[in-house]
């Protein structure tokens, strides 16, 4: 019987994951769904649906109706609730769940980091007059906007549709890059703190490692939030 599978992604390791699995199964169909939060999401191998299923509900409604015989959780840690939903439509379909979310990352003993739970912590723990690159999602930027008295440069995906509310900031328009650009990026901006969340995967994580080289502490919120 040939296999249907949904990879719930919006990753890089999700996209990596279809490619492999549409050279190593070509019998099957791989379905890969996106939450649409990018305007112009990097291609995947085979199939992509983009959007919402509309809760456990949608979702066990897709995979039933989909005869979907694998899913396969591979999303961003932080978004937990379509993880919660997958779990609860794999138990009420009884299709098989496997979960390949991100470890968080560890950290080493050269990293600087100022380890907080919330957004709301991430700002009180940054230093006054700081030069701070915010590697947030845009939906998440909102709360800086009371430190007047620091610089933010605020690293985006997609151009924002409405103007920031902070008050003091740049943006730059980009995805992450690798350690040199990272240093790069670092240096030219005079940044002395990194506000990001412990997003674990490879990615996202040339910042870390070139923060830890030019000793930059970085105010990182951890993946319980
Ligand atoms: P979420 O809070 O888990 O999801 C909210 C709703 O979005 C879900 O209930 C679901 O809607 C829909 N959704 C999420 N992922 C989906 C997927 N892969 N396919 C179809 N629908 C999906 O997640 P989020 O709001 O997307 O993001 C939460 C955090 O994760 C944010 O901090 C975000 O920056 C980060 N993140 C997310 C993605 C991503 O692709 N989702 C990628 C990178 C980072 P229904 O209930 O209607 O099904």
């Amino acid at each position: 019987m040939s296999q249907t599978i949904l990879i719930l992604g919006g990753t890089k390791e999700a996209a990596e994951l279809a490619e492999k699995l549409v050279l190593e199964l070509p019998q099957a169909r791989i379905i890969s769904s996106l939450a649409g939060r990018t305007k112009e999401p990097s291609p995947v191998a085979g199939e992509v649906r983009i959007g919402g299923f509309g809760g456990a509900e949608g979702l066990a409604r897709f995979l039933t109706q989909n005869n979907i015989t694998r899913l396969i959780d591979v999303t961003h840690p932080f978004a937990k609730n379509i993880s919660k939903n997958a779990k609860i439509a794999a138990v009420n379909t009884g299709i098989k769940l496997e979960i390949r979310t991100r470890q968080p990352w560890q950290k080493s003993q050269d990293d600087l980091w100022i380890e907080v739970t919330t957004l709301e912590d991430a700002r009180k723990a940054i230093p006054i007059g700081a030069r701070v690159l915010l590697a947030l999602g845009s939906q998440y930027i909102d709360i800086f906007k009371t430190r007047s008295d620091v610089h933010f440069i605020v690293r985006m995906v997609d151009e924002p549709s409405t103007q920031l509310s902070l008050p003091n900031h740049q943006i730059i328009i980009g995805k992450p890059g690798d350690i040199e650009d990272e240093t790069a990026l670092l240096k030219q901006f005079s940044i002395t703190h990194i506000v990001c969340r412990n997003s674990g995967g490879q990615g996202a994580y040339a910042k870390i490692e070139a923060a830890r080289a030019l000793k930059i502490p970085v105010i990182i919120i951890g993946q319980n939030t």
